[in-house]
């Protein structure tokens, strides 16, 4: 079996996954339920996307069938009820679940799926984004950030930060682990964001020592602190920067004369670039000198786009077209990963529980780890596009997957993406499913 199909696979990545859960250290349980079998099983809800843990327990326990699926497709031996589930899921901590993306990035490499991803003398772009989760005037646990109001109210939240590879003419992100955004993080939403992205930051080299990276983020982050963390990380950087924040910045350019460039495309969208190099980040780090690119895109209509970006990367003719498009890439994280999550099928804000210490956070990793297994077989499995194509819409496509689990036992998920994408190959059905299908007509 070819590399690919055996760790790239459906099969492949959950087993991987199953492989480094049990690698974790937890503490020892008499349960019948083990561990492997909790964290599967929170998996399986976010990979048949049900809506909730109680739609999961209703369908498995009025339908045999589907606990036999989850056997086969998931290697669940025990599924936990949705409160055994919980409790169990809320005692785990949300690093034991990194390994699992670690190991798949690293199969993706060794199997060159990432190699179409490099970009700008062979860097990987790394995008990093904050987003909102969970929002309670009630409910909280111990890692929840709180937010007092003037009207004497409470509010209780949990934001994370996400990272995905990411490419300009990819629409496949790659996430990496999520990183938590906790209580005591910070009093604001930038403290709160710099902080968790200094545990990112430094986990993400941790496990890849060499890999060549270029971040872009928004304007947020292009404060000294952060920037000079990156220098010390070796990643490079193209991090957004708005006139607001970067007041002297902007000034000093108008002093200076940068080197401009112009390119009209067939299409009459012209590119205009304005570059400048060694320049000033700020007052307060007038030693920190950065690069600056201007840029301005003029569609047929005559709107206008305009950002600015800093980076320590040389700019030259030769490369501000890409540095320019992998500065404009960031924008995959937010529309190709949260609205994904958020608005196609994943139910990103469902609540799934909130426990007393991890149990929201650890369902945000499964969630993630969940649409990391769907990305990479987007990528590459030829059974699962074609099953994704045949099927429409994604969320029409994720209906399908989950409505098969209650019809018949599946050997394999390669018989089930064949089922719904080649239906001319379809294998015959057992006695079992004809059983069933003449129930329902
Ligand atoms: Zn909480």
């Amino acid at each position: 079996m070819g590399f690919v199909r055996k760790f790239l696979s459906a099969e492949g990545l959950l087993s991987s996954i199953r492989k480094s859960i049990q690698r974790e250290n937890f503490s020892p349980c008499r349960s019948v339920y083990s561990w492997e079998d909790c964290i599967m099983s929170g998996l399986a809800v976010f990979g048949l996307k049900f809506p909730s843990l109680l739609q999961f327990e209703k369908t498995r326990a009025l339908d045999p069938m589907v606990g036999r699926n989850l056997r086969t497709l998931y290697g669940i031996k025990n599924t936990p009820s949705d409160t055994c589930m919980r409790e169990r899921l809320d005692q785990v901590q949300p690093e034991q679940l990194r390994r699992s993306f670690k190991t798949i990035f690293s199969h993706l490499q060794r199997g060159k799926a990432l190699e179409k991803y490099r970009y700008l003398d062979g860097h990987y772009i790394l995008s990093i984004d904050g987003t909102g989760q969970f929002s309670s005037e009630k409910v909280n646990c111990v890692n929840c950030c709180s937010k007092k109001h003037r009207n004497g109210k409470t509010s209780y939240y949990h934001h994370m930060l996400g990272a995905a590879i990411v490419h300009p003419d990819h629409k496949v992100p790659i996430p990496l682990a999520p990183e938590p955004i906790v209580k005591g993080d910070g009093d604001t939403k930038n403290d709160c964001e710099r902080n968790a992205a200094k545990r990112l930051l430094a986990d993400f080299r941790r496990e890849h020592p060499h890999l060549k990276t270029i971040v872009v983020e928004d304007g947020l982050s292009s404060n000294f602190p952060h920037l000079s963390l990156l220098d010390l990380l070796n990643i490079a950087y193209i991090i957004g920067a708005k006139p607001g924040d970067h007041k002297a910045m902007f000034k000093y350019l108008e002093t200076v004369s940068g080197e401009s460039y112009q390119k009209i495309e067939s299409s009459g969208t012209i590119h205009d670039y304005q570059f400048y190099h060694d320049v000033p980040l700020n007052e307060s780090n007038k030693d920190y000198l950065v690069n600056v690119l201007e840029y301005t895109e003029t569609n047929k209509n005559g709107v206008k786009k305009c950002f600015t970006w800093v980076t320590k990367l040389k700019i030259s003719k030769d490369n501000v077209y890409e540095i320019m498009r992998a500065g404009r890439s960031r924008w995959r994280i937010e529309n190709e990963t949260f609205n994904t999550l958020k608005n196609q099928g994943y139910n990103f804000e469902h609540n799934y529980g909130h426990g007393k210490e991890n149990l929201c956070s650890v369902m945000t990793m499964l969630m993630m780890l969940a649409f990391l297994v769907d990305q990479v077989q987007q990528l590459c499995s030829k059974t699962y596009q074609q099953a994704r194509k045949h099927a429409g819409p994604l969320k029409a496509f994720f209906e399908r997957v989950r409505s098969l689990v209650f019809l018949g036992e599946f050997k394999s998920w390669e018989t089930l993406f064949i089922y719904i994408g080649q239906p001319d190959q379809r294998a015959p059905p057992t006695e079992d499913w004809v059983f069933r299908l003449k129930q329902k007509a």
